[in-house]
């Protein structure tokens, strides 16, 4: 019955709407710790943490709590017109305390698009009240992601999201994915690697003119790119030239933020200095759904300016800071430093790696990559080229659905299988997600 229902109502994100219609969905009923039921009873390993997000597994408790709390006590309000409400105000502080230095302010939203959305639309603002009109491109990445609207859309570097979309609006502008693997020249070092993107970047920037250049955005680790983590002396090198041309460095840390890379913020792993940071995912736990644009102080000053200009700060979404939804991240946030979660994937990430780097003598293993509990074992048909299979092969997809019944879920993309599993994993549920995959990677042999 569910199946049928699905098949003539829902419009299912990211899923090929014309072969849906005969091969329906996989209905995931339960959950608990880091795994997930579907409605016939399999349980799954959830490798992938859903979506990169549900970082403390599928039945914390203290979170439904949490939620509960605040639905008998104050199921909705709102920040419009100068309101404020307990969880809205607690998560600002708890969330302004963890940050990178000088992100003493956060605007939030609901999802990671809107967040990133917010962050192009408040940098062309800035720019109109510091007397700078024409300062408006932003340059993102090619295989970074940023999200589906039509900003944050725009800034995903990946073709498909753009395709027939009429994506990207002309003031984002793409520059080089600092993958190594996949674009370095023959014999070229990391180092070397990363000052020709640096190079290519000044480029850019001198090429469009720095005054028509406001910002430039990254992922500290790309993840739905292919979790491509940059080549060393990479980011220092961009954030100089940034720096030089006076232009905005805006980190999102959807997926990296929240412990996901062995610091608390995929910033501190990579030396980061962002005038605009974008969370969500991990900040809940993805028990509910909200997202936050922080800010710098200097940022928020022009804001302040806007209203002695305009007066009310005409930007806001109804939903925002819901305080259910606040009062789950509040929640989420004390549970990772209560039980250490970053000292905890400090503690289990070299295993992963010890685990997953047994995969790289594997004919169709190109490279194990990653850091803290995020990692990528790229596929190729010939390891001495690292020449990948062509789409149309399938292989990604056809390992992703081998792994699942060994049991575990991980996700095809790019030319990658990725795995993000919950921050919460042991020894065993690592063990178990590796070997579950491995059995994958032998039947496509
Ligand atoms: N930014 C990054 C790095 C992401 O990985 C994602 C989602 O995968 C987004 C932004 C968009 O978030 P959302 O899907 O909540 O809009």
């Amino acid at each position: 019955a569910n199946w049928q229902k699905d098949v003539a109502h829902v419009v299912h994100p990211y899923s090929n709407l014309d072969a849906h219609d005969t091969r329906g969905p996989l209905v995931i009923t339960r959950g608990d710790g880091c795994y997930v039921e579907d409605e016939s009873g399999n349980r799954y390993l959830e490798g992938m943490s859903g979506l990169w997000c549900a970082s403390l597994g599928f039945s914390e408790k203290r979170l439904v709590q949490a939620a509960t709390k605040q639905l008998n006590t104050l199921p909705y309000y709102h920040l419009f017109n100068h309101r404020s409400h307990p969880p809205g105000i607690e998560l600002a502080e708890a969330l302004t305390a963890i940050a990178p230095e000088g992100l003493n302010h956060v605007l939030f939203a609901n999802s990671g698009s809107e967040a990133n959305d917010a962050a192009i639309k408040l940098v062309w603002y800035y720019n109109n009240l510091l007397g700078r009109p024409k300062k408006k491109k932003i340059i993102s990445r090619l295989y970074g992601y940023h999200g589906v609207t039509v900003a944050s859309g725009s800034l995903t570097g990946l073709v498909h999201v753009h395709r027939d979309f009429d994506l990207p609006i002309p003031q984002v502008k793409h520059t080089d994915c600092p993958s190594h693997y996949h674009f370095a020249q023959p014999g070229e070092s990391e180092e070397q690697f990363a000052e020709r993107l640096a190079n290519n970047l000044e480029k850019m920037i001198l090429e469009e003119g720095a005054d028509t250049v406001a910002a430039f955005i990254a992922e500290p680790i790309s993840g739905s790119g292919g979790v491509i983590v940059p080549p060393k002396g990479y980011f220092e090198r961009v954030q100089a030239i940034l720096k030089k041309y006076d232009v905005l460095f805006i980190v999102d840390e959807v997926i990296c933020g929240f412990g996901r890379t062995g610091q608390m913020f995929g910033s501190d792993s990579f030396g980061l200095k962002p005038d605009m940071m974008t969370v969500a995912k991990g900040l809940s736990g993805a028990y509910q759904p909200i997202s936050g644009l922080l800010l710098t102080d200097a940022i928020h000053d022009a804001l302040k300016a806007g209203s002695r200009k305009h007066g009310a700060f005409a930007h806001g979404l109804t939903y925002a800071a819901h305080p259910v939804a606040a009062a789950v991240a509040l929640e989420t946030i004390k549970i990772y430093q209560e039980r250490k979660i970053v000292e905890h994937v400090q503690s289990v990430a070299p295993y992963f790696f010890e685990r997953l780097n047994q995969l790289s003598g594997h004919p169709l293993v190109g490279e194990v990559r990653g850091m803290g509990l995020l990692a990528a074992v790229e596929i190729t048909s010939d390891k001495a080229s690292k020449t990948p299979f062509p789409p149309e092969a399938g292989i990604g997809a056809w390992i992703q659905n081998k792994a699942m019944e060994h049991g575990v879920i991980v996700r095809a993309i790019s030319t990658c299988i990725a795995l993000c599993p919950p921050l919460i994993s042991e020894r065993q549920h690592i063990d178990q997600l590796v070997d579950g995959l491995a059995k994958a990677l032998d039947e496509a042999q």
